[in-house]
């Protein structure tokens, strides 16, 4: 079922206390492999200084943002401005710029597809004035780690919502046990669009935050399950990597699916470290070159595989 989200703010009031959950719980605080992806150790701000924000349209009133960090989607039209994600808090106004250059305001919508730092980093800035939504967990992770009051979502949800913003359904889907345990694909039905968050790195290994309730199993389901609800002709922004169409997704998880076996098939008869990696950068040459070498790739598959079978 979805529980459905409108875009006034008094509607959405109206669907918090009819249906959608609020924090219940404090987990445990945030990894030391979550900041090493997200960057956001002490004042590393100036590592931001010469990036530029630029930005494309992708279909119908959906844009994509690429600056640093995570992917960022825009919806610009007649209800006002919604983003996904929002990279890291130095960039918040070099993102409004942009945004204000494609035609967009102040955004009144945001969703995270997770929590990690270099998509939510902005989270405080555009969230003053403004509605976040995201999956529960989300929430529950950027309250263990001490986020500021504006910078967390007013709205969760566990399953699934749907918002209805610029003329189109947006449909925000949770991906149980993935990258995080908190993860959210959106797809902007009208322009057919999907944002997959970091369950698509496109081209390279994925990072896949065991620690943080992820799953290298896990992973390779939700991406079956999104491949499940778009089609063909769908196109595809992803976490990290260039704009794709389905093939991307497609690709991603015959990487995943093809490395962790090997890895596996490997380990088992007693095959060094070394030689895996080699044999990984034989067979997958083009994976490793990204932000995940095939070495912390072989370090990610043997933690959810102790983790949780795989
Ligand atoms: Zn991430």
């Amino acid at each position: 079922m979805y529980q459905t989200v409108y875009k006034t703010r008094q509607t959405l009031s109206t669907a918090i206390a009819s249906g959608c959950s609020r924090s219940r719980v404090l987990i445990a605080c945030l990894c030391s492999a979550f900041l090493a992806v997200s960057g956001v150790h002490g004042a590393d701000s100036d590592r931001f200084a010469t990036v530029q924000v630029t930005g494309q349209k992708v279909a119908g009133n959906v844009h994509i943002l690429i600056g640093a960090g995570g992917n960022i989607a825009a919806s610009i039209g007649p209800d006002g401005t919604l983003i996904v994600d929002n990279q890291f808090a130095p960039l918040a106004e070099r993102i409004q710029q942009r945004l204000s250059a494609l035609g967009g305001d102040k955004p009144e919508l945001i969703i995270n597809t997770h929590f990690h730092g270099d998509h939510t980093g902005s989270n405080e800035n555009f969230g003053k004035g403004a509605t976040i939504i995201a999956h529960e967990n989300v929430r529950v992770r950027l309250v263990a780690g001490e986020s500021p009051r504006d910078a967390l979502p007013a709205v969760t949800f566990d399953d699934r919502v749907r918002v209805h913003y610029n003329d189109e359904a947006i449909d925000i889907v949770h991906m149980p046990a993935g990258h995080t345990d908190g993860d959210a694909v959106v797809w902007f039905r009208g322009a057919n669009v999907i944002h997959m968050g970091d369950h698509l790195f496109n081209g390279s290994y994925p990072y896949i935050d065991v620690d943080s309730g992820g799953s290298v199993q896990g992973f390779m389901k939700n991406l079956d399950a999104a491949l499940v609800l778009i089609n063909p002709e769908t196109k595809v922004i992803p976490g990290h990597g260039p704009l794709g169409g389905v093939d991307a997704i497609v690709q991603s998880l015959n990487l995943v699916r093809a490395s962790a076996l090997l890895i596996m098939r490997e380990t088992e008869a007693g095959t060094g470290d070394a030689q895996i990696v080699a044999l990984l950068d034989e067979e997958f040459a083009a994976a490793g070159k990204g932000f995940i070498s095939a070495e912390r790739w072989l370090s990610i598959v043997r933690k959810s595989r102790a983790a949780n079978g795989l």
